[in-house]
Order: structure tokens, then sequence, then C-alpha cells
């Protein structure tokens, strides 16, 4: 059975992330023929609401906030009419434009944009994060790129060491995810960088909530902003199903199996709490010959591009992540979300199950709460407001694969224990552990055939 063929249309349609603005076209919002090219070459037939709203403001000068998440075009809605103003500069053109984001991956993202919708006019961007060498992106500072897109920490970096990394005549900053990039790990690098470039210049501020300091950072540092909302905060689309399962703590893994049975073929993106759970249900799900592969915060930058153009590109059909995933990686195509754990921020869950159901296509987000977890998940009923419908299935079917599963979980406990042994930090706090890797798909070699599925 399918889950995904019968999705209940839920009442209120908010955050449609891909909702089209009637009728207008990108020429219409008044931007430079290459421009409108480079949108048609990438397939964009028509703005998206959040682009049709702001691409106009930003070209008549205007500070702009929008209230917007990742899948809504945000990055369009501000690149474009980056690129726009790009063209029409007088010389000189470098480091016109920073671009702050809280992620690596989404900087990386935000970059590739740029890069895809400026190509006819040669636009440059450089990457500022961390977790890569420093020197080959001082080499691209070098190269006196137009575009600097970069995690606060890396940038401020850049700007003390550097040489010749001045953003005197920057015109144009971007905060991304303001509301992340003012947690406590990005909140001081992020005051000095504003300190060390000029006043005099645009700036552009999404947010995907308003938070009390987001309404402070915009106060002190845009000029009379025109507020923008690509969909209210706190609703999931109408095409999502969503359901629950009450369950003991204990058979949680049984219940992933038999969810990710049901919907094999289906791309899944399954929430774990923990980085380590990442690791142990992803190599579980690999013993049980799962195409899974798992992607956190401990993994270096390399390896979580790695993990996640495996998923992209269909290597691997289910992603184990933390919450570092369930915001900001562009995944065009999730058909289910998994709440192995249930968030203890309401608003996350909002974010994890954003990544199916998008642009009006249909999907399923499944939250699994253990008896530990009842509070937490009755705060996103009352946030959502919906009263959500049980997961129907069977009890004593899905415990029929308890033996398996936890025999499965027993070994990979095992291993993963053994690899702790061996295992060493790198200094990006990468795991370092060649066997464990190849395990979990990370390094190139089959994942364990032992324990396939009969
Ligand atoms: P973003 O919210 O900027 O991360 O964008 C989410 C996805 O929407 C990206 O894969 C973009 O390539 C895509 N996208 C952005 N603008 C448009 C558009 N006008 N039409 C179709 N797809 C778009």
């Amino acid at each position: 059975m399918s889950l995904i063929m019968s999705p209940i249309l839920l009442a209120d349609q908010l955050l449609r992330m891909a909702e089209d603005a009637e009728g207008v076209t990108f020429k219409d919002l008044g931007l430079a023929d290459q421009l409108v090219d480079a949108c048609e070459k990438l397939g964009w037939t028509t703005p998206l609401k959040i682009q049709a709203e702001a691409i106009p403001l930003a070209l008549e000068g205007k500070d702009v906030i929008g209230l917007a998440q990742t899948g809504s075009g945000k990055t369009g809605a501000f690149a474009l009419p980056i690129l726009h103003a790009l063209l029409e500069a007088p010389r000189p053109k470098h480091f016109f434009s920073l671009v702050l984001s809280p992620t690596r991956e989404l900087a990386i993202q935000i970059s590739e944009q740029f890069e895809a919708l400026g190509a006819e006019i040669g636009v440059k961007c450089a990457v500022l994060v961390g977790g890569i060498d420093m020197v080959p992106q001082a080499v691209k500072i070098g190269k006196q790129p137009h575009i600097i897109v970069g995690t606060p920490g890396r940038v401020l970096d850049h700007l003390k060491n550097t040489k010749g990394f001045i953003l005197n005549g920057l015109k144009y900053l971007v905060l991304d995810e303001a509301d992340r990039l003012l947690n406590e790990d990005f909140e001081q690098s992020l005051h000095e960088i504003l300190e060390a470039i000029p006043r005099q210049r645009r700036t552009f501020l999404f947010s995907s909530t308003m938070t009390k300091k987001v309404e402070k950072l915009q106060r002190v540092h845009l000029r009379n902003p025109v507020k923008i909302e690509a969909a209210s905060k706190y609703s999931t689309v109408d095409t999502l199903k969503q359901q629950f399962r009450f369950l003991p703590a204990k058979h949680k893994d049984c219940y992933v199996v038999y969810i990710l049975n049901e919907m094999a073929g289906s791309t899944s993106m399954v929430f774990t709490r923990t980085c380590d759970s990442t690791q142990l249900l992803a190599l579980t799900l690999r013993n049980l010959g799962f195409k899974a592969i798992p992607i956190n915060g401990h993994m270096s930058q390399s390896k979580r591009l790695g993990a996640l153009n495996k998923f992209k590109s269909g290597d691997c059909n289910i992603l184990l992540c933390t919450d570092v995933a369930s915001r900001g990686l562009d995944i065009p195509t999730v058909d289910m979300v998994i709440n192995y754990d249930i968030p203890t921020n309401s608003k996350d869950y909002i974010h994890r199950v954003g990544r199916t159901a998008r642009a009006g296509g249909s999907g399923i987000a499944i939250s699994l709460v253990n008896q530990y977890e009842l509070e937490w998940y009755l705060q996103i009923e009352k946030l959502i407001k919906k009263k959500l419908p049980e997961y129907p299935a069977q009890e004593e079917e899905v415990l029929l694969l308890e033996e398996r599963v936890s025999e499965a979980k027993r070994l990979s406990a095992m291993k993963l224990k053994e690899n702790g042994g061996k295992r060493r930090r790198n200094g990006e706090g990468d795991i370092e552990g060649e066997y464990i890797e190849k395990y979990l798909g990370l390094k190139d070699g089959k994942s364990s055939k032992k324990f396939r599925r009969k």
C-alpha cells in the first residue's frame, strides 16, 4: 500500500512554498534581459510569490525584510536584484555583495544560484565557509569576486587575516536565515562584520521567524525596510498528509523499518535528535538492506556534501539527519519525513515537514511519539492548530520485525563501539574512521550485505 496515494486535504493551505504570482513575468518585474533569459534557462517560467513581491521593491532601492523559508524561492528574490544592480553599476564591482548564511551547505547553494543566474554576465563568486582550508579561499578572494557568500565566523576570519579583503565598497548585504545567524555561535562575528562594512548600502534580511533579536537587528541595521511575507509562518501545506503514532520508546526502530518498508522506493528524511543516532540508525538500516545515509553536524563539510549528493542523486533514498539538515538544504524531492525523535522546539517540526509536499506535490510526515515526548508533540499540534490522525498499522504486524531489527541494531552498535576505540577527531570535529565510514556509505565501498532483507 502506498501511503501517499490518498493525501488528506487539510483545511488551511498556507506556507505554499512554490506559489506562483499569477500572470506576472520576470520581465514585468523590471529585470535586465540577460537575467530574464537566465531564469528561463533554469526553467523558472514565472516568479514565485516572494520573488514577485521582493524584486520590484529591491530594484527601487529599498531595504527588504522577507519572512520566508528555504523552498520559497527566496534566493532568487535577493540574487536577481543584486545581479541587476551589478550589471548597472559603474566600476569597481568587486566585493559588490556579501551574503551571510548560517550553514555551509546553504552558502554553497546560494553561490550556485548566483553563478547559474549570473552565468551570462560572468559573475564571480567566492564561498567562505568553515571546515575548509582558508588558503584556496584567500586565492579566490584575490581574484576579486563580485559576490561573497559565507558563514559569519569564516568571513570575519578572512576580514581579519586575508590581505586585500576589505569591504569598503560593499553595496549589498544579505542576511539569510537571520534568526539562525543570531544564535550564540554566530552573533558576535555577525556584529563584528556589521561594524566593518559601510553603512551606505542596501540590506536584505530573510528569516523564517521574526524573533526579538531579528527585530532588534533590523531596527539597527536596515533603513526604512519594507516587510514581505512569503507565507504564514506556522502552518503546513494542504497536500501534506501528517500522522503520528504513540508508541513505547523501545519500538521506534521497528516502526521506522516497517514504515520505510511500506514506502519502499520513496525518498525519505528521518530526523533524530542527536548526531550519534543518525549514525546508529543509518547503520542499522543499511544492515537491513536499506539505502540509508547519515548527515549531521559532526561530519566535515566534504562528508556532508558527499552524503547530500548521494541522496540527491538517488544512490541513497533515505537520509538520516539532525535538524542541521532540516533547514537550508536544497533537497527537491522528498516523499516522506519521519520524525524518529520529536523536536523539542515545535517550530523545528514545521521546518522538517517543509521538506516534503513542496510546490503543490503530495507528501507524508509521520511522527513517532514515545511516552517522554508527548508534551512536545502536543505543543506541535497546538502550533499547527490541528489534531493529527494516527498512523494506521497493526502493532502485531510491526513487531514481527522486532527480532531482526534488534539484531541489526545490536551489531551496528557494536561496530560503532569498536570504531569508537579507533576513531579520532580531526581539527574540524569530523569523525574519522575509515572502517565505519565505509559501512555508513560515506566512503566508497558497499554496505554490508550480510544482513540484507530476505
Ligand atoms: P530557495 O527557497 O531559494 O532555496 O529555492 C528553492 C528552489 O526553488 C530552488 O531549487 C530553486 O531553483 C527553485 N526556484 C526558485 N525560483 C523559482 C521559480 N521562479 N520557478 C521555479 N523554481 C524556482
